[in-house]
């Protein structure tokens, strides 16, 4: 059994308990994070806090947590679950009110929330087989750039993706593909560029895509941040996939038709060489 962590304690998963008044249930007004971990330490573990940081700002919630302290726990987790490999959760929601859309008083403590999950991250098969990807309407809300719990969506158009034979989904709205459900999109083009959405409202910073974006350069490979199409999508060479939890995983097919030859790609494989490298180099 896990050990969790609720408002301050460390607590086994099944005495956790969370008020049925929680707006993080009532309202899904609550942001959360998710960071790797590898060989029992944190993966980019600034980088999460920071993009933290900045949600909570974005919906003006506060957490009386310094980095610090937030970091300690996410080791004492590690330390208590025995993880190696796997995912720290970190969710704060504005805490316990009586249900109104008005936001409570500010003094309202924020409900903190944070467990572990063992999770294969790096021999993960379909890491090594790619994915298949179908395209479906974005319909979620208008700032998908703030980390927030309202996930429903993406839990529909994955199981959509499931029922088509898919893996999982990529999400276009206007014509133009803005991100997979809980992955940031990639596609190579016959030029060798490697292209993502430019960053917007309509989107989620993702640290992972952030982080390989900055190591293109590096290894003469060049980046383009611009919108694209479906038509676009299909006259790839490559595609993948980007996630804290998945690293890069290739995409080998769209909407039932294969991206270049339907096999992981040169350069998406060595983006996750790349990146796992980069994972290494940085554990804390
Ligand atoms: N987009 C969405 C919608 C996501 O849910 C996620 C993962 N939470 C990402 C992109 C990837 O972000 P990151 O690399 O920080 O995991």
């Amino acid at each position: 059994m896990r050990t969790v962590y609720v408002n301050g304690e460390f607590v086994p998963e099944n005495e956790a308990k969370i008020s049925v008044f929680d707006r993080g249930f009532t309202f899904a007004d609550a942001i959360y994070e998710v960071t790797t971990v590898l060989r029992g330490r944190l993966v980019d573990i600034e980088l999460h806090l920071a993009r933290l940081r900045r949600s909570l700002g974005e919906l003006a919630l506060t957490l009386p947590l310094s980095d610090e302290a937030l970091l300690t726990i996410h080791r004492e987790l590690i330390a208590r679950n025995q993880l190696e490999e796997g995912l720290i959760y970190l969710q704060v929601s504005r805490g316990v009110a009586d249900r109104n859309f008005h936001f409570p008083a500010a003094d309202t403590p924020p409900t903190v929330v944070m467990f572990s999950q063992a999770k294969k991250i790096v021999d993960s098969v379909p890491a090594l087989q790619g994915i298949k990807v179908i395209t479906l309407p974005d319909l979620r809300w208008g700032r998908c750039d703030i980390k927030t719990t309202q996930l429903l969506y993406a839990c529909m158009a994955k199981e959509q993706a499931k029922a088509l034979g898919a893996d999982d989904a990529w999400l276009v709205k206007d014509g133009l593909i803005t991100e997979g459900t809980s992955n940031n999109a990639f596609i190579v083009t016959g030029d060798g560029a490697i292209v993502t959405r430019d960053l917007s409202h309509a989107l989620l910073p993702g640290i992972t895509r952030g982080v390989i974006s900055a190591l293109l350069s590096e290894h003469q490979l060049r980046l383009e941040q611009r919108a694209w199409t479906i038509e676009e999508a299909e006259q790839a060479t490559e595609a993948f996939i980007t996630s804290a939890t998945s690293f890069v995983w290739p995409v080998i097919a769209l909407n039932g038709q294969p991206i270049g030859d339907g096999k992981p790609g040169v350069i998406t494989q060595r983006l996750r060489q790349i990146y796992l490298d980069h994972a290494l180099a940085v554990l804390k």
